[in-house]
């Protein structure tokens, strides 16, 4: 097996993220680790296959995949070795370990499902009886919770992409569409506008389905008046946006307006006042504390926002029971909102990356409540 990883200089993109892993991983004084969550296998590797796992060590970087993937991962990941599994794990999986000279290896604690684990112990276990299995959590997410410039230049043009899409959307929806209808016809304007599908299911939930943060879309007609949250994203070179804008057909009530002007404030105070270096509960409670000071503190029940990169939730998690301070390169959505059960909600969120020890704001969607209909 050829190293192609430990002696080449600091040149490709995978090259950079195994150095940083392989910081990590001697941090906590193993000698290896397995990597197998899909998203976390294309971070470090740039495999976009669906069947991979990664083994890296302080002076190799290997991939295995089975048959289907072997030319597509020799492609994608010329910084690993690939190798092409066998049926039975204890046919390949100890004999490739004890070659790399592991003797600690890591695994993904929070991936790896109890049935897989007792297959990786037993193969590992009949080969060598001193190797050791070690869970771990994390390591990669908190590598990719700080991007790096191209990843944030997808992500960039993953909210462009979601922002233009919201500007039709404004068209498209008319009084008497169902939730679905709209759903569709604002998915249509993903693919056409180049986006890989949606980032996730696209949410269209109107009158009192909007007091559900993650509903789904039904056959529930849109009137005029009510609110209706559009929660969406584009994805791009496998990043994604997630953007979430509250609008009113001819404009809402004054009731609604006012909880509309109150979640807004929140928002807005939020994305003012993050900065790097604060812990992220302290930044959640930025707009929490001003929904709450307006009598609706019960009425917000979830974090104020999450990491977004390859995945459409990811590290750092912006919450009130988080834990550990943000950081310039991260980029993260801010995200508050009010739901009313059975009478309707308000959500709005953007997306912003820590720069200069402050947000910048990368979503441009306009934030006028009111659609006309006219
Ligand atoms: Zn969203
Ligand atoms: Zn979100």
């Amino acid at each position: 097996m050829t190293d192609k990883s430990a002696d080449k200089p600091e040149k490709t993109r995978a090259t950079r993220r195994l150095r940083k892993l392989r910081g990590s991983i001697a941090e906590k004084g193993l000698d290896g680790i397995l990597i197998s969550h899909l998203d976390n296998v294309r971070y470090l590797s740039g495999f976009t296959g669906s069947a991979a796992w990664l083994v890296v060590s302080e002076k190799e970087a290997v991939l295995a995949t089975d048959f289907r993937y072997v030319e597509q991962a020799r492609a994608e990941s010329p910084d690993f070795s690939v190798i092409q599994t066998k049926r039975e794990l204890r046919d390949w999986f100890p004999g490739l370990v004890s070659e790399m000279g592991i003797r600690k290896l890591g695994f993904e604690a929070g991936f790896v499902t109890y049935d897989s684990h007792s297959k990786l112990s037993e193969a590992l276990g009949s080969a060598d009886k001193h190797l050791e299995f070690v869970p771990t959590t994390g390591v990669i997410e908190h590598l990719r919770s700080i991007k790096e410039p191209e990843e944030l230049t997808l992500i960039t043009k993953a909210v462009e992409l979601a922002d233009a899409v919201f500007q039709q959307a404004q068209t498209i929806i008319r009084p008497g569409m169902t939730e679905k209808q709209a759903a569709w016809e604002i998915e249509k304007c993903y693919r056409e506008a180049g986006s890989e599908g949606v980032a996730f299911e696209i949410i269209v939930a109107s009158g009192p389905n909007a007091a559900l943060p993650h509903a789904h879309p039904t056959e529930r007609k849109i009137d005029s008046g009510e609110p209706v949250v559009i929660d969406m994203g584009a994805r791009i070179g496998g990043y994604c946006s997630d953007l979430t804008r509250t609008v009113f057909l001819g404009g809402p009530d004054d009731a609604m307006q006012k909880v509309y002007d109150i979640v807004l404030k929140a928002q807005i105070a939020a994305i003012e006042g993050v900065r790097s270096g604060m812990e992220a509960a302290q930044a959640d409670d930025l707009a929490r504390s001003i929904i709450a000071q307006a009598g609706y503190g019960d009425n917000f029940g979830h974090g104020l926002g999450h990491g977004v990169g390859l995945a459409v939730h990811e590290l750092p998690t912006v919450g009130p029971g988080s834990t550990g301070a943000l950081s310039d390169g991260m980029v993260f959505t801010i995200e508050p909102g009010i739901y009313l059960p059975g009478q309707g909600g308000v959500r709005i969120e953007d997306i912003v990356v820590l720069e200069n020890d402050r947000a910048r704001i990368l979503t441009t969607a306009s934030k006028e409540s009111s659609i006309s209909t006219i």
